[in-house]
């Protein structure tokens, strides 16, 4: 069965590339999305699938429930973009000013609807129910998982499978890995009221330049002295505001930045110690810090067993491509929400080819990537399934 599913995937790739392209053509924001669930839910639903539409937010999940008992498995796929203006020259280039599909979300949603497709027409053959979560708003905290996990997506799912296509390889790999895999991503902004005054009087003024200064500085001991060396944080401050006149101290500074950790312990330890930092530079200068921490996506655990059987499938089924090793990263995607919940494995998939110029790091205004990995995600969307004996190898 497993190599028909392929082969049905395989002469559907024009398809799906023309979704894909239609999609690239009409990106929306996080939380703005509304031609892309309409589309994909009359997709979904012109199947004959059972669709629910506004999951959530603007979520769709389409259930395939097979006429054979087995396991309910959850296949996901993100399809919001990004405020960047797509700066590349191809017909299928963004039609709307400022927003682009610059990180592939529109390869996973072709993807997930072809592999919907494939499907459809097996539900006699099929052993189990396929959950097909359609996500919105990826991109931004607190993102459409948590939403559409409290609407209940997971709802009696047994396993859950997600994919990130990856400009930084090469089209034909396919990357795994086992345990923490990208960061928790927090947020903190810091104001500094002193009070201002002359600046050949700081005797007469409480200076939040230099308590300002201190902070950045003391911020930067918090992962090299704190945090266990075998453990990985990031403590940036991407954000440092104050004063314009060069003669005059200003009354208030700002400083703001991310942190990003795997460990829960790990981030919490970050943001006590940037409170306690804050509580420091207070006492030392007689500043008022205020601290608004935004707790983001939660780190993404890729669990031992599913990771390692559906990396073995791929070695198995997909003599066509490279199975490799993901490196651990410290970027964010809220799949791990799903994770949190029940097993399962996010993967990634080479989108990079030098011919098309598809070179460009995700969120770059020049992001593409080589279309071929449509169907490669949806091979492995169906060794996912294989995995659990929803469909089966013979
Ligand atoms: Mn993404």
């Amino acid at each position: 069965m497993i190599n028909n599913l392929f082969e049905e995937l395989k002469q559907l790739e024009e398809e799906l590339i023309t979704i894909r392209r239609d999609l690239h053509m009409h990106p929306e924001l996080s939380n703005e999305e509304k031609r892309t669930p309409a589309f994909i839910a009359d997709h979904l639903k012109s199947l004959g699938l059972e669709v629910r539409t506004n999951f959530g937010g603007n979520g769709v999940v389409g259930y395939l429930r097979g006429e054979q008992p087995g396991k309910t498995i959850a296949l996901r796929a993100d399809f919001d973009a990004l405020p960047i203006q797509d700066e590349k020259n191809v017909p299928y280039k963004s039609t709307v000013p400022g927003v682009a599909h610059a990180c592939g979300h529109d390869v996973h949603t072709a993807a997930l609807l072809g592999v919907a497709r494939v499907l459809s027409s097996r539900k006699s053959t099929l052993a189990g129910t396929v959950v097909f979560i359609h996500q919105f708003a990826e991109e931004v905290a607190p993102g459409g998982a948590k939403r559409m996990i409290a609407d209940g997506c997971l709802e009696g799912v047994d396993a859950v499978y997600g994919a990130h296509v990856w400009s930084e390889n090469q089209i034909g790999e396919v990357l795994f890995n086992e345990g923490y895999t990208m960061a928790a991503a927090d947020t903190f902004e810091i104001t500094i009221s002193g009070r201002g005054g002359h600046g050949a009087m700081p005797h007469l003024a409480i200076d939040p330049v230099v308590a300002a200064s201190q902070l950045v500085m003391s911020l930067q001991q918090i992962v090299s002295r704190n945090v266990d060396p075998l453990k990985a944080a990031v403590v940036t401050v991407g954000s440092l505001h104050s004063g314009h006149a060069l003669n005059v101290i200003p009354d208030s500074a700002s400083v703001g930045g991310t942190v990003r950790t795997y460990d829960p312990a790990i981030r919490e330890l970050a943001e006590k110690k940037i409170r306690d930092a804050v509580k420091a530079v207070e006492i030392h200068t007689g500043v008022k810090g205020s601290i608004d921490y935004v707790y983001g996506h939660t780190s993404l655990y890729n669990h031992a067993e599913p990771t390692r059987q559906l990396k073995q499938l791929a070695e198995q089924y997909l003599p066509e491509v490279y199975v490799k090793k993901m490196n651990a990263f410290m970027g964010a995607e809220d799949f791990a929400y799903y994770l949190e919940e029940v097993p399962g494995t996010f993967f990634f998939v080479g989108g990079r080819n030098e011919e098309l110029d598809a070179v460009y790091p995700h969120h770059h205004p020049k992001f593409d990537v080589d279309e071929k990995a449509i169907s490669t995600i949806g091979r492995l969307f169906f060794l996912s399934l294989l995995n659990h004996g929803v469909v089966s190898a013979e």
